[in-house]
């Protein structure tokens, strides 16, 4: 896989990790590939993979002992137990095919999900005796049962009804799978699960999910996440279950529609990631250390640089010009310009080896953030498996590393001091502009970056473990073209925010919104006087339709004199329990970026998302209107047919 490491360096941990293939997508082939190249221990075998597979059992036990992946467990097999007795006839010749099978495969543990069937009898004693003997089919191989309830089972749904049985059946050979998600979906009072004797639970498996309220069963095969990409206390659950003594794998089931059909090389790297950020979350409580390096605190977003080429080069130039910023520095080796108002920093790079967005546009390809402890920024990336950047540099410029997130933007760390091995602002030379007139801005609030349809939840694990940032914002809106689902984080201090979204859908062909946008948004203290000068430069500011206002006096009641402010402005408002917040935009520049000022007034915490289906409107109808973003044509969007 192009630009993934080969063989992962993941962070020393002694326990075993393991993957479900049915996390994966591909052929059984394409996904033990996938998780042994991501460093995985071991696989559990996902029956309709193996069914499907054109290579024979002993075949696949070759294979994953070629990669180097144990096969830990062959799953499922359902509507065993509470069987009618005519029923149970077949289920045991069903059981024995699958015994010999998993023998065959070097499998020593096979699941036994909890049934499902319309005629299981709700007798424990019989389900019990059912399984006493199931167990003993498997004892005779030397193999085990692992017995799950399942939330949505007919008879059997909790974790300790199924431990009821387990008990009851009384056979060496049988004991309990927990799924963290069967027993998290149902109950966030698991505390019970540590009184369990850590033998008897034969695997343990791991899944987060988003908190929905809906059928279980169509949350649990379409909404799966990768432990601390969802809501549930995965952390909390696994440490309950180590409190046991378990000393299995930690092993990942989730379904997931997107996961299913993105690279299955990709996810398996996300998954690993997602089960080292737990583990290091997991073992502190454990009285030992984590595996990672700790997130260094972070000061800011040092810089946000803006690839650009011969055309949206100048556009941009003009547009920092106009939004009040100088042209202060010049990179030392490359064609790279510093950009600067305040504590906001832009570097427009010119650069051609750089992946060169589409002719005449312009992108946001990179952010640095400054952190109090660079090299160990870099460190723990490393350890998360995030991709690092080859780099040139000469030598006496910083030492930035640079890491690549799950959108490509490339994410340096360093320090916003001329000196010193971390030191970038050293990097440029000083131009003596100081020609703009500034408008008020004093840093870089936030950035909004699009996320690819595949890789949002992968993204917002990437940023919550290599990065420290926690959730802010979480949330679905109705866009123009579509829902539109956004998640913003932010660093413990509140000095780095970052807001990402994506289609809640993959886009169809109709789709003459701005693709995959990305913004930078500029504080100001002062949002008027900020207006007021740019309006004194010449810059033309997003117009915000009148009906806009009349629902926000509907709904918010503000002081009239207030909203007449925003009217005369285009000022987009919005406020939370601690404060409230007034945006402006500029039109897209250059393809699809654009620029937001912002005044955070008391403690606002969010991202004035509410607003975004009206500035969506808004720059469309600006590029309807035929009014050219840039340069005299349309930005390089696709139009509406
Ligand atoms: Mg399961």
């Amino acid at each position: 896989m192009p630009g993934e490491p080969a063989e992962a360096p993941r962070a020393k941990s002694a326990r075993a990790y393991s993957i479900a293939t049915v996390c994966l997508s591909g052929t059984l082939d394409d996904r033990l590939e996938a998780a042994a190249r991501a460093g995985f221990d071991g696989v559990e075998i996902f029956e309709n993979d193996l069914i499907a597979s054109a290579s024979r059992v002993a075949e696949i036990r070759a294979r994953a002992a070629d990669l180097g992946l144990r096969i830990e467990l062959y799953q499922p097999f359902r509507d065993a137990e509470g069987a009618p007795p005519e029923r149970f006839k077949s289920v045991l010749r069903r059981m024995r095919a699958k015994l010999d099978l998993a023998a065959e495969l070097g499998a020593p543990t096979v699941l036994v999900c909890s049934s499902v069937a319309p005629d299981t009898i709700g007798d424990d004693d019989l389900a019990a005796g059912q399984l006493h003997v199931l167990a003993g089919l498997a004892a005779d191989r030397g193999l085990r049962l692992a017995y799950e309830a399942l939330a949505w089972g007919r008879q059997v749904s909790t974790w300790e009804h199924s431990w009821g049985l387990v008990q009851r059946a009384g056979h060496p050979a049988l004991g309990l799978c927990l799924d963290s998600f069967h027993v998290l979906s149902r109950t966030s009072d698991y505390a019970g699960i540590r009184s369990l004797p850590g033998d008897k639970i034969f695997f343990l498996q791991l899944a987060d999910a988003p908190r929905l309220d809906m059928d279980v069963l169509q949350w649990s095969r379409h909404h799966r996440l990768f432990p601390l990409q969802g809501g549930f206390d995965l952390a909390g659950f696994t440490r309950a279950v180590d409190t046991t003594g378990y000393a299995g794998p930690l092993s990942l089931e989730v379904f997931n529609d997107v996961f299913r059909q993105a690279d299955p090389h990709r996810t398996a790297v996300d998954a690993m990631r997602s089960l080292i950020a737990l583990d290091d979350a997991v073992r502190p409580a454990a009285g030992q250390p984590g595996p990672l390096v700790p997130a260094p605190v972070l000061d800011g977003i040092a810089f946000a640089e803006l690839t650009v080429d011969a055309e949206s080069g100048p556009e941009l130039q003009r547009w920092l010009g106009l939004l009040g910023f100088s042209h202060v520095g010049q990179h030392r080796s490359k064609p790279v310009q510093l950009w600067e108002q305040g504590g906001a920093r832009i570097l427009l790079n010119s650069s051609v080896d750089r992946s060169a967005p589409a002719e005449g546009s312009a992108a946001i390809s990179a952010f640095a953030l400054d952190s109090e402890q660079p090299a160990r920024s870099a460190e723990r990336a490393a350890q998360l498996l995030a991709r690092p950047l080859p780099r040139t540099r000469a030598a006496a410029e910083a030492d930035l590393t640079a890491v690549a997130a799950p959108d490509g933007t490339q994410i340096f760390f360093g320090r916003s001091e001329p000196d010193g091995p971390y030191g970038w602002l050293g990097d440029f030379l000083a131009t003596g502009d100081r020609s703009g007139h500034p408008a008020g801005i004093t840093g870089i609030d936030h950035l909004s970056l699009a996320q690819p349809y595949d890789r949002f939840d992968e993204a917002g694990l990437f940023y919550r473990s290599i990065l420290g940032l926690r959730d802010d914002e979480a949330a679905e809106y109705a866009a123009p073209y579509g829902l539109v689902r956004t998640l913003a984080v932010h660093d413990p201090g509140g000095r780095v925010r970052l807001a990402l979204s994506v289609p809640l859908l993959r886009r169809g062909e109709w789709a003459p919104g701005v693709t995959h946008p990305q913004h930078i948004t500029l504080a100001t203290g002062d949002i008027e006087a900020t207006a007021a000068a740019l309006t004194a430069a010449g810059a033309p500011l997003l117009p915000i339709p009148a009906n806009y206002y009349d629902d926000l006096d509907a709904r918010l009641a503000l002081d009239p004199a207030l909203l007449t402010r925003l009217r005369r402005i285009g000022g987009l408002y919005d406020e939370d329990a601690h404060g409230r917040y007034v945006q402006l935009f500029t039109p897209v520049i250059s393809g699809r970026v654009f620029f937001e000022i912002s005044q955070r007034i008391g403690g606002y915490r969010g991202y004035g998302l509410a607003n975004e289906p009206v500035r969506m409107a808004a720059h469309r109808a600006l590029r309807r209107a035929g009014r050219p973003d840039r340069g005299g044509r349309l930005g390089g969007v696709r139009r509406g047919r």
